[in-house]
C-alpha cells in the first residue's frame, strides 16, 4: 500500500499494476487467463502451453476482484493530493494497451446516457479524488482557489475539452515563469464539487463525440486534466486566462500503447513505434533517463512532444508521478500484457 510508503517526493515514479476482469466476450471465446496476483506485490505470467511461471514486482498489484475503491485505496492518490496542496505537482497516469481498462480505471464505466452520473461504486481515481480534496480542503479550512483545465492530445495537436466554442488546435508555449503552458486553454474556476464533476462530464462526453467522428481516435489521444491548487495568499497571475501559481494534479489517460512496442535492454526503456505516437515514445524516453542517476535534469528530452512537455513540471522531479498500468488477463493479450509489464517495470 503506496500510503504508508514515506513522506515526501522521493522517488520520481510509483507504480501499480491493475488486472481488470475477463470480459463477457473474452469468457465467450472460452480464453484462458494466464495472470495472477500472488501477494499484494507480486504478478504471475503462467504462458499458455506451459513454461516457466515469470514474475514481475509492482508497488501494488491488483487482480479482477478489486474494486474501484481498493485501487484509489492502493494507489495512494491522496498521498499525491496532499503534496499538490503543498504546491508540488503530481500526476497520474494510466498506461496499456486499448481495452485494458484505462479510461475505467480513471472515471469509471462510460455514462448510461447525457448528465447521467457513474454510479459511486464505479466511480473512478479521478471523480474519488476530486471528492477527498474538497473534503480535504473544507478539513484543513485552508482557503484555497482551485482551477480546471482539460485537453486532449491527438496527432500531435492539443484540443480544448472546455472550450466554448468549436475547439481548435492549441499552440504549446513556455516562458520563464510557467515553463510550458498551452496558449488560450480555458482555465476555469470552480468552487464546488458538484461543479468539476460537471467539467469532467462535459469533457468525456467531447472526447466520446470526437472519438465516433475521428473513427476510435479516443485510443490514439491523450486526455490531460489537470487540477491547479493555489492558496489565497499567493501572488494573483499577471496575465487574465493565466492559472495562478501553485500546486498541480494531473489525471492523463494516455493513449493505447499496443501502437508501441518496448525493446531494449534492462534498466533502459527505448521504445520502438510501429504506427509513431510520438508522445508515448517520448514519455517513455523521458521515463527512462529520469530514472537515470548520472543524468542531469537539463538534459531530459521534455520538448519531445506535447506531453512531455506539459508533464515536464511533475516528471522533472517537483512531485509525484504515478503510473497505473493496465491488463487484461486474457491468453489472446498476452503479448501486448507482456510488452507493458516491461514498460512499467522499467519505470520503476
Ligand atoms: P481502455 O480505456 O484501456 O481502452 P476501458 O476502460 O474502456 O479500456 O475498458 C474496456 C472495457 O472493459 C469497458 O467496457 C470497461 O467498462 C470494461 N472494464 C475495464 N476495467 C474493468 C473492471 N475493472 N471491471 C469491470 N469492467 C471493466
Ligand atoms: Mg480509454
Amino acid at each position: 500500500n503506496l500510503e504508508q510508503g514515506p513522506e515526501g517526493p522521493e522517488t520520481p515514479i510509483q507504480v501499480v499494476l491493475r488486472v481488470r476482469p475477463m470480459s463477457a466476450a473474452e469468457l465467450r471465446r472460452g480464453e484462458q487467463s494466464v495472470l495472477h496476483c500472488s501477494g499484494t506485490r507480486t504478478l504471475q505470467v503462467s504462458p499458455p502451453g506451459g513454461g516457466p511461471d515469470v514474475a514481475f514486482r509492482f508497488g501494488a498489484v491488483l487482480d479482477g476482484a478489486r474494486t474501484q475503491e481498493d485501487v484509489f485505496r492502493a494507489c495512494g492518490v491522496r498521498r499525491l493530493g496532499d503534496l499538490a496542496l503543498r504546491g508540488f505537482s503530481c500526476t497520474v497516469f494510466t498506461f496499456g494497451q486499448t481495452g485494458s481498462g484505462k479510461t475505467y480505471t480513471l472515471t469509471g464505466p462510460p455514462s448510461q446516457g447525457e448528465g447521467v452520473p457513474v454510479p459511486p461504486s464505479l466511480a473512478g481515481i479521478m471523480q474519488r479524488t476530486f471528492a477527498w480534496l474538497f473534503d480535504r480542503v473544507q478539513h484543513l479550512g485552508a482557503p484555497v482557489t482551485l482551477h480546471a483545465s482539460y485537453l486532449e492530445i491527438y496527432n500531435e495537436q492539443v484540443r480544448d475539452l472546455l472550450s466554448l466554442g468549436a475547439p481548435r488546435p492549441l499552440p504549446v508555449r513556455w516562458n520563464k515563469t510557467r515553463g510550458f503552458y498551452v496558449e488560450q486553454l480555458r482555465v476555469v474556476e470552480f468552487g464546488s464539487l458538484g461543479a468539476l464533476m460537471e467539467l469532467l462530464q462535459m469533457g468525456l462526453s467531447r472526447r466520446r463525440s470526437s472519438a465516433h467522428t475521428m473513427n476510435q481516435a479516443s485510443s490514439r489521444s491523450h486526455a490531460l486534466l489537470t487540477l491547479y491548487i493555489s492558496h489565497q495568499t499567493q501572488m494573483p497571475p499577471v496575465d487574465p486566462g493565466e492559472p495562478p501559481a501553485g500546486g498541480k494534479l494531473c489525471f492523463v489517460d494516455l493513449a493505447g500503447s499496443e501502437k508501441v512496442a518496448a525493446t531494449g535492454s534492462r534498466g533502459e526503456l527505448m521504445l520502438e513505434a510501429n504506427s509513431i505516437n510520438r508522445s508515448l515514445l517520448a514519455l517513455g524516453h523521458c521515463i527512462s533517463l529520469l530514472l537515470d542517476p548520472q543524468r542531469k535534469q537539463s538534459h531530459i528530452p521534455f520538448r519531445d512532444s506535447k506531453l512531455t512537455k506539459l508533464l515536464a513540471d511533475s516528471l522533472g522531479g517537483r512531485g509525484v508521478t504515478l503510473m497505473v498500468a493496465c491488463v487484461s488477463p486474457s491468453a489472446q493479450c498476452l503479448p501486448e500484457t507482456l510488452s507493458t509489464l516491461r514498460y512499467a517495470s522499467r519505470a520503476q
